[in-house]
């Protein structure tokens, strides 16, 4: 199903050409703003000369320092009276980044999400619950917008409690949800206890989870505990927030919107393009907004490109999930490690529970701890042990160092409100 078919399914000429003359357009608007005018000074770079796609790579990096730095509206393109509505990133340390939004950005922000939640098989006739939270976070307001524009009833819930989103659930009988990877897992706990087999008494049938790191076991889990198919929905503030990049109903990658964001992926560390099929930093041009365009932003998410074309007939190519943050990679004992890979391990294994926590210690000792599945326990500390010894065998094998394994009972550890904090890092190196 499409949204707007023409567009999603350009062919590649007439898109690279519409890329093209956005890009320059962007260029041409951000000559008004000081910090890319300067820039722009510097290296004698005009709109005209931005001829071939490979050209944009003449054009500067942005980075969330420079977000920061020129905070609160040192980025704003527009006339302060043309700012219709703000957003900040849940960013955890400093100040936040800013986001400003036109009148058409807004619109445009939320015709992306409804071209990815009509690609996934969502209609009019869907309930849909957002469980985001509502408020600066983009998740709740633009995710709300899109959605309304396909004309599902939207419920905008927030993240409230579990008590709350159940009778949501059954007394309008969503069918819908959008939902925190972490949220979801411990929302299925709940319902297990409750004794509550969604299958059975809910109508449930799709979610979209994201705004956090997550592995394809993870998706699994999900889809398994809550009886319905999970899509990956990813963005970023910076990027207008959810409905860059999201799954077609093939769940093979996300189709990156390419006639709003131009798409790089670059190796972290040189700057230069990488191949693709190969994992590096995804850097994101927004080419159709107004407000507060941003060139070449460094996500630091690691994804790659998915060669090829998709089976449901957008020309928008795919990215593949997003593996980890270039900047939340762990070094332990020497080894490069990433959250994902020890996620990918637990969350593969039945007896395993649904929350963990990675946590780092004295010198460089790594404990994981992680909660069993309810049926998990058979009440032998025999058993305990050995499942203990097994998981740290397993992620050993994954990522070289054989951490500490605590197996704590389901449901004790602690839970955000927002996106899961997976690492804590109390090393005194
Ligand atoms: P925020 O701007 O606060 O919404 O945070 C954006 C960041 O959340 C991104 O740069 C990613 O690191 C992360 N993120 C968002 N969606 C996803 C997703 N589907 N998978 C993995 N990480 C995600
Ligand atoms: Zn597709």
């Amino acid at each position: 199903m499409f949204w707007h078919q023409e567009i999603e399914t350009l062919h590649r000429p007439a898109l690279d050409a519409l890329q093209l003359e956005r890009l320059r357009e962007t260029v041409r608007r951000l000559e008004r703003v000081p910090f890319y005018r300067g820039k722009f000074l510097k290296t004698g770079i005009q709109p005209e000369d931005i001829k071939s796609a490979a050209d944009i790579r003449r054009l500067p990096f942005t980075t969330a320092a420079d977000l920061r730095e020129n905070y609160p509206d040192g980025l704003l393109a527009v006339a302060r009276e043309e700012v219709l509505r703000l957003h900040t990133s849940s960013g955890t340390t400093g100040k936040p980044k800013a986001l400003f939004f036109s009148r058409r950005d807004v619109d445009t922000a939320a015709e992306l999400i409804a071209r990815a939640v009509c690609m996934t098989g969502v209609t009019r006739r869907d309930v849909f619950q957002n469980m985001m939270s509502y408020g600066l976070f983009t998740g709740g307001l633009v995710m709300h917008y899109g959605a309304e524009k396909v004309g599902c009833l939207v419920i905008p819930a927030g993240p409230g409690t579990s008590e709350r989103q159940l009778l949501l659930m059954q007394d309008f009988r969503t069918t819908v949800i959008h939902i925190l990877p972490s949220y979801a897992l411990y929302f299925a706990d709940f319902l297990e206890k409750k004794g509550i087999d969604p299958r059975k008494n809910l109508a449930l049938r799709k979610a979209f989870v994201g705004a956090e790191p997550h592995t394809e076991e993870t998706r699994r889990k999900i889809e398994e505990a809550l009886g319905l198919d999970v899509y990956n929905s990813y963005g970023l503030t910076e990027m207008n927030g959810p409905g860059v990049a999201f799954e077609c109903e093939g769940k093979c990658g996300m189709h990156l919107w390419e006639d709003n964001f131009v798409l790089e992926i670059i190796h972290p560390a040189t700057g230069e393009p990488v191949d693709d099929g190969q994992t590096g930093e995804l850097v994101l041009t927004s080419i159709n907004r107004e407000a507060m365009p941003l060139l070449r932003y460094r996500t630091r998410d690691l994804t790659s490109i998915i060669p090829g074309p998709c089976a449901c007939g957008r020309t928008h190519r795919r990215i593949h999930r997003i593996t980890g943050r270039s900047d939340d990679m762990l070094i332990v004992r020497g080894v490069n490690i990433f959250p994902q890979q020890i996620e990918r391990v637990l969350m593969a294994m039945p007896q395993i529970g649904r929350n963990y926590v990675i946590q780092l210690e004295g010198l460089d000792d790594m404990t994981v701890k992680v909660e069993l599945s309810p049926a998990g326990f058979d009440g032998e500390v025999g058993h305990l042990t050995e499942l203990q010894n097994q998981v740290a065998e397993k992620l050993r094998a994954e990522i070289w160092i054989r951490p500490k394994v605590e197996l704590v009972a389901c449901g004790s550890l602690p839970v955000a409100e927002g996106k899961a904090k997976r690492v804590i890092d109390k090393r005194s190196l």
